[in-house]
């Protein structure tokens, strides 16, 4: 069955893969090696050495660009390293415009090296198209789009942001590390790049490190594949195994993540001791049409804040839990909470940060595919330590 045609669960399993040509392994063997024997100079087997080229990574790439329905896939030593890769495609005086809500780390790479090597950078609310259409310039190559974004949950209308790259003659790239492909496929949309944390969802299991890209244009997948291989920053063959393997469960596990996401968003929301929360599956979401239609469902990302929004308040609570772990990172089978100003996004100035909402009492969750009773079980006691 060509790929093409296949519905997006077979694809999780099948997309790009075949059984591997030596004994018909069902998995692609682990190739844990970094140079390949050639029977004369230059006469290989089409790997020559494992930064350029691996086959487990390969196998990994393949699916990547299946899931994504693009047409090109390539894995990078972590997601920081993908988006580096993607503004390797700029030079100094070139303008990128990016959303006000962003990664921490993603902020730091732009602001700390690339305006360091003369790129400059744009931060505005991308929930409102005119404004990031005032920002257009002469100079402007890139809108890096992140929907939904970390931590405030705002979600950015990508064919709005689809429509301003086309009339502007700019790439436009999507980090679609907390919807994944199961949510929504930002290429379908338009967009000229996709990119991922694969150590979030993709890999899903909280046990390795790895960033992707995937496009269409086989002059962009060109370049990066350059700059995948000039840059170096690749990942091994045993992480490309486990990525690809957590790939092959995606389906499965963000509908429970969709499922436990909703049904803690609600709880949250009706409990005494809770102020704001910031989910895009409530009706009342400023952005809840644009998620309706441009996502299958809502996700199990969730932020909230305690009512009367103290900060001890909220190092109260990320401390009591016992089923959520406090720790960096989302998108695993555990359950995680994370305090987002001194974690996950402690650099980015104070200031910066209060201005997109996330104050020093915001608590960010990570829900799992744990039995959902024991998660609000967790959070109630929890919620009672204040
Ligand atoms: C984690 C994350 C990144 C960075 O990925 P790493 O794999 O940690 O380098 C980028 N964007 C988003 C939305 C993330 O959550």
């Amino acid at each position: 069955m060509s790929d093409k045609k296949m519905a997006f669960n077979t694809k999780t399993i099948h997309g790009g893969q075949e059984p591997d040509k030596a004994y018909g392994s069902v998995m692609p063997p682990i190739y844990q090696t970094s140079t390949y024997a050639q029977s004369t100079p230059g006469g290989h087997r089409g790997y020559e050495y494992s930064r350029s080229g691996n086959p487990t990574r390969h196998a990994l790439e393949m699916s990547l660009a299946s899931i994504e329905n693009g047409s090109f896939g390539l894995a990078f030593g972590s997601g920081l390293a993908a988006i580096d890769a993607v503004m390797k495609l700029l030079s100094p005086g070139d303008e990128v415009i990016s959303t006000n809500d962003l990664y921490g780390g993603s902020y730091r790479l732009f602001t700390r090296i690339f305006e360091g090597f003369g790129i400059k950078f744009h931060f505005v609310g991308m929930q409102d198209a005119g404004a990031v259409e005032a920002l257009v310039n002469e100079n402007t190559k890139l809108i890096w789009v992140e929907t939904p974004t970390n931590p405030m949950m705002n979600v950015i209308d990508v064919s709005a942001m689809v429509a301003i790259a086309r009339k502007h003659k700019l790439l436009l790239a999507v980090d679609n590390t907390f919807a994944t492909p199961y949510l929504q496929q930002p290429l379908d949309m338009g967009a000229d790049i996709v990119m991922h944390s694969a150590t979030k969802y993709l890999g899903g299991h909280s046990d390795v490190v790895m960033g992707a890209l995937v496009v269409n244009d086989k002059d962009l997948a060109d370049r990066l594949f350059f700059i995948q291989n000039a840059s170096g920053a690749v990942p091994g063959p045993m992480d490309s195994f486990l990525v690809l393997r957590g790939i092959k469960t995606l389906h499965v596990r963000m509908q429970r993540h969709c499922e436990n996401g909703a049904a803690v968003a609600r709880f949250l929301r009706q409990h005494p001791k809770v102020g704001k929360v910031y989910w895009p599956g409530f009706e009342d979401h400023p952005n809840h049409e644009v998620a309706k239609a441009q996502m299958k469902d809502f996700g199990g990302m969730i932020s909230f804040i305690p009512k009367g929004g103290e900060f001890r308040d909220a190092i109260a609570i990320v401390e009591a839990l016992k089923v959520f772990t406090l720790a960096e990172s989302l998108g695993g089978v555990e359950s995680l909470a994370g305090h987002p100003a001194s974690m996950t996004h402690a650099s980015i100035p104070k200031t910066e940060r209060e201005k997109s909402g996330v104050v020093d009492a915001l608590v960010r969750l990570s829900v799992g595919i744990e039995d959902v009773e024991d998660l609000i079980a967790d959070l109630d006691s929890a919620l009672g330590a204040f």
